[in-house]
C-alpha cells in the first residue's frame, strides 16, 4: 500500500505519553495524525485533509472527548467519521454514556496492542463499505453511468466554481428520439441495451474530471460541461448525436430514420447571483423540445453568455 492511498488515522489524547504509544503502534500500517487537545482535534479534522476514523481520549483539560465528539457529529464534514473513545474510565456508565452520545467503540487504557489494531482494522473495514456504497448510490444500474443524484451533487458545485470565477457554464439535455415505439416493439429488453449503448457514446465523448454525463431518468441523459462556452460545447454534443446516428439501431418504427437518434437540447450561460442551477435544467429542457418540434435528431443549443 503507497502512503497515498493509507487510511490516515487522528489520536487526540493530553498525555504526551499515550500519544507516543499510540502512535508507535499505527505507524507502521497507517498514516497517524496527532492532536493533542480538543480545539486542536477539531482543526484537523475539518482541514481538507480529514482522518478516516479518529482515536479519542475521553478525559482532557478544557474540552473533554463527549464535547469533542458533540462537534464532531454536528458538523456535515465529519458527522460520519468513526470516533474510537480511548479512556481509561472502566465504568459500564461511561462506556454506555460514550456509546450513547455517539461514539463507534472503547478502546481503555492501558493498550493492550492486538486488540487495539484489530478494532482499528474492522472499524475501517466499515469505512471502506460505507463509502463503497455511497459510491453504487450514485451510479446508475442498467447503463454505470452517473445518476441523477450524481449530477445534482456536481452541478451544484460546478454552479458555484464558475459562478466565482465568472465561467461559463454549459449543459446539454439528451433524449433518444421515438424511444417508447422502440421499446414496444424491439421490446424493454432491447432497449435497454439501446441506452446502454447512447450512455457509452455519451460517457466517452466527455474527457475532463469535471466534466460529467448522467443518466437523469428513463432515455434521458444530461452532460454538464464546466469552463465550457457554447462553441465547444455544441462541438461535442454534435459529435455525440452523429455518433449515435452512425451505430446504426435498426428503429423500423421511427418516423423520421431508420435508426435511432437522440435530440439534444443545451444551454450555455454564466452564472449570475440571482439565478440557481436549476435554470440550466430548465432552459436545456426547453431547447431539447424544439429540437424535437423541429423534427428530431438534432441541437438546438441557446448561448445566454
Ligand atoms: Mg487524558
Amino acid at each position: 500500500m503507497t502512503s497515498e492511498n493509507r487510511a490516515k488515522i487522528l489520536v487526540v489524547d493530553d498525555e504526551r505519553m499515550n500519544l507516543n504509544i499510540l502512535s508507535d503502534l499505527l505507524i507502521d500500517d497507517y498514516k497517524v495524525i496527532l492532536a493533542k487537545n480538543g480545539t486542536q482535534a477539531l482543526e484537523r479534522a475539518w482541514s481538507d485533509n480529514p482522518p478516516d476514523i479518529i482515536l479519542l481520549d475521553v478525559m482532557m483539560p478544557e474540552m473533554d472527548g463527549y464535547t469533542v465528539l458533540h462537534k464532531l457529529k454536528e458538523d456535515e464534514r465529519t458527522k460520519n467519521t468513526p470516533v474510537i473513545f480511548i479512556t481509561a474510565l472502566d465504568s459500564i456508565e461511561d462506556e454506555a454514556t460514550g456509546l450513547e452520545k455517539g461514539a463507534m467503540d472503547y478502546i481503555r487504557k492501558p493498550f493492550h496492542p492486538p486488540i487495539v489494531k484489530a478494532r482499528i482494522r474492522n472499524h475501517l473495514t466499515l469505512v471502506r463499505q460505507r463509502h463503497l456504497l455511497e459510491g453504487l448510490a450514485n451510479y446508475d444500474a442498467l447503463t454505470e453511468i452517473p445518476n441523477r443524484r450524481n449530477y445534482e451533487l456536481s452541478v451544484d458545485r460546478e454552479w458555484r466554481r464558475c459562478q466565482r470565477a465568472f465561467l461559463p457554464i454549459s449543459l446539454a439535455m439528451v433524449d433518444v428520439d421515438c424511444f417508447k415505439q422502440y421499446n414496444d416493439n424491439y421490446g424493454h429488453t432491447a432497449g435497454d441495451v439501446a441506452l446502454k449503448k447512447v450512455a457509452g457514446i455519451i460517457s466517452s465523448a466527455i474527457n475532463r474530471p469535471c466534466d460529467l454525463a448522467a443518466r437523469y431518468g428513463g432515455e434521458e441523459f444530461v452532460i454538464l460541461l464546466p469552463e465550457t462556452d457554447a462553441y465547444g460545447a455544441r462541438y461535442l454534443v454534435e459529435d455525440i448525436r452523429k455518433k449515435v446516428e452512425q451505430l446504426e439501431i435498426k428503429h423500423e418504427f421511427s418516423p423520421i430514420n431508420p435508426f435511432l437518434t437522440i435530440s439534444i437540447g443545451g444551454v450555455t450561460l454564466i452564472p449570475g447571483v440571482t439565478n440557481s442551477a436549476e435554470v440550466l435544467i430548465e432552459s436545456a429542457d426547453a431547447m431539447m423540445y424544439q429540437a424535437k418540434r423541429g423534427g428530431k435528431n438534432a441541437v438546438i443549443w441557446e448561448d445566454m453568455t
